[in-house]
């Protein structure tokens, strides 16, 4: 109790929040992936972030570690931040459901459905200026009925919250084919430009 006291002085609103909300989500068991999980992977990063990854759901090395992007997909991705002057530690990394589907299966409507309470919760707390939304399933989760992500990718919108959405390839759909692996690293590029634009705004 003491130790938690004195590590919430050091802590930010923001970071009290998250690991509030953390703390309820490593006890899910809203879905029945509660019982195949070996790890609740809640997402990491910057509380303060300005752009929030959003993906699709833990594989088996993030299921195994607790910590979302950590296999091939993940290094592809932190490459990727590399190319812009990113580190992961610089922004926030989450996905849409948080525990792995067994065999890697697509996420189920009714998972989404119980699992997004949660994602909305993250989302509110880093109130991120730019959120990008890697894949089908982020996309169609966040911004039902848009469109697809072959027609999306890489098209910056801005929504009514005044925030910037960008859809962009899954970085495991595009790690092994050349040219959606292309388009990806192209379209990544863009996040740049939309934050230049967004601090001119301000
Ligand atoms: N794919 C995802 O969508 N999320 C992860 O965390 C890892 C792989
Ligand atoms: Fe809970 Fe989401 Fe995990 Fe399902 S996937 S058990 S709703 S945290």
């Amino acid at each position: 109790m003491f130790y938690s006291f004195c590590l919430f002085l050091f802590m930010n609103e923001k970071q009290i929040e998250l690991a509030k909300l953390r703390d309820k989500v490593l006890s899910c068991k809203k879905c029945s992936l509660y019982k195949t999980r070996n790890n609740v992977v809640f997402g990491e990063g910057n509380p303060n972030a300005d752009i929030l990854f959003i993906g699709e759901a833990p594989g088996a090395n993030e299921d195994k570690q607790g910590i979302p992007f950590c296999g091939a997909a993940g290094k592809f991705l932190n490459e990727m931040l590399a190319t812009i002057g990113f580190e992961r530690e610089d922004v926030f990394i989450a996905n849409t459901l948080k525990c792995r589907p067994p065999e890697n299966r697509d996420p189920e409507d009714s998972e989404k459905e119980v699992c997004r309470p949660y994602l909305e919760e993250q989302f509110k707390i880093i109130d991120p200026r730019l959120v990008v939304l890697l894949g089908r399933h982020s996309l169609n989760t966040f911004l039902p009925g848009v469109g697809s992500i072959t027609t999306l990718h890489g098209k910056a919108m801005k929504r009514m919250d005044g925030r910037i959405y960008l859809p962009l390839y899954h970085p495991a759909a595009a790690l092994h084919n050349g040219s959606l692996r292309q388009t990806l690293i192209e379209d990544f590029k863009k996040i740049t430009l939309i934050l230049k634009k967004i601090k001119q705004e301000n």
